[in-house]
């Protein structure tokens, strides 16, 4: 599949705010909403702060915490000075999250009249058992409800976020879920496999042993399932979780913000626990809200730290990002921003990984195989320490 790439910009705005949270989850956000209207006004002086005039953006992704906690005035008011203090792009990408839990009927028309033109829904599952052991506030109807909502709203657009790899799951419950997903035959289909990020409850639960993980050989094989069972239903992966739908444009189903963190494109964050990154550089904001909108209100900008990435960094970063795209690593580009030959370069790791079928260079391009990309973390390591033998014990 051909994918169109972009150098334009993508200005990503976080929400901190969620009505409960997720056991999994560890983004940024509270639970306390009486800081909606104080951060929302922190939020429209910091574009006025920010203001990147050098950039052109394509797109705008409305994430979090929750944004659908704000009302559909609300949300216009951040696109409407979005658009008043960035160069945004008429056709630019403009995205949503909505949580089934919180979004109603009304306000997802009021959201296209806002200039949304993309809505990412939070399914995780169609099951409420599922959705009961992960934590969400929404039910299984719930679910159901918002899509139906989403379209009768007028979007054609969506996506939704779901998540495998539960403890027990068994391939037909997975199934249950793709099926239903696709019944709605959403644009773009995000599948995350359950991790136990430190600092959750989930995590908590694992350690104490109330939590049995799923074994890492059925969840590789429900990896393996998800792409089986998506390609069948014409869809295409194109990064290690996204999908998008195959239809006369497929490239405009893809998730056009996502590929700019994939392809080093630069990308501004606003809001707490936001990252900005313009080569080399990356920076990012103070994570808590309440010295989020302190810094704002006295006129400060409230970007926590900076970083200037090495040339090695910067090299590490192109293959990992490279390797989790299924178009996989751009020789040229690779060529043309290190100045070393890549297949060259790791001509050992290369064959190595060729014999087993993870990996091949197709023209311009190495990219991992569907059985490579199981291995994604261990092949990237290997690329990294270029020491086969080390790496080869853990795949
Ligand atoms: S709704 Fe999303 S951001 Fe909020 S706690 Fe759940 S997963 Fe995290």
């Amino acid at each position: 599949m051909n994918l169109q790439f972009s150098q334009n910009a993508g200005l990503y705005i976080h929400i901190p705010f969620c009505v409960k949270k997720c056991l999994y989850c560890d983004f940024y956000s509270v639970t306390d909403l009486s800081l909606k209207p104080r951060f929302l006004k922190a939020l429209l002086r910091e574009m006025e702060l920010v203001s990147q005039e050098g950039l052109c953006f394509d797109t705008l992704y409305i994430g979090g915490g929750t944004p659908s906690v704000y009302e559909y005035d609300e949300i216009d008011l951040i696109t409407t000075k979005a658009f008043q203090s960035f160069n945004i792009l008429p056709d630019a990408e403009i995205t949503t999250e909505v949580n089934p839990g919180t979004v109603k009927f009304e306000q997802l028309g009021g959201y296209r009249k806002a200039g949304i033109n993309r809505l990412n829904i939070g399914v995780q599952s169609f099951q409420q058992k599922n959705l009961d052991f992960l934590g969400r506030i929404h039910t299984e109807n719930e679910a159901h409800r918002a899509i139906e909502d989403a379209h009768r709203a007028g979007f054609e657009n969506t996506g939704f976020d779901l998540i495998y790899g539960l403890p027990d799951q068994s391939k037909q419950d997975w199934l249950h879920d793709l099926n239903k997903a696709v019944e709605y035959n959403p644009a773009h289909l995000s599948c995350y496999m359950l991790t136990y990020e430190k600092g959750t409850p989930l995590h908590s639960g694992l350690k104490a042993g109330r939590v049995q993980p799923l074994a890492d050989d059925n969840i590789r094989a429900l990896f393996e399932t998800t792409i089986e069972f998506l390609e069948d239903h014409g869809y295409f992966q194109y990064e290690i979780s996204n999908f998008a739908r195959i239809g006369k444009e497929s490239e405009t189903h893809v998730s056009r913000h996502n590929l700019k963190y994939w392809t080093r494109a630069p990308y501004i964050g606003l809001g707490p626990s936001a990252h900005s990154f313009i080569e080399p550089q990356r920076y990012w904001n103070v994570s808590i809200v309440d010295k989020y909108i302190e810094a704002i209100e006295s006129g400060r900008l409230p970007v926590a730290d900076r970083e200037v990435l090495s040339e090695e960094q910067q090299l590490i970063e192109g293959i990992y990002l490279g390797l989790r795209m299924t178009r996989g690593i751009d020789l040229v580009w690779f060529r043309e921003k290190f100045g070393i030959d890549f297949v060259e370069t790791f001509k050992e790791v290369i064959s190595d990984l060729g014999r087993r079928n993870y990996i091949e260079v197709v023209k311009n391009h190495c990219a991992l195989t569907r059985q490579g990309r199981v291995f994604l973390d261990s092949i990237t390591s290997m690329f990294v320490s270029r020491n086969v033998s080390d790496a080869e014990a853990k795949i």
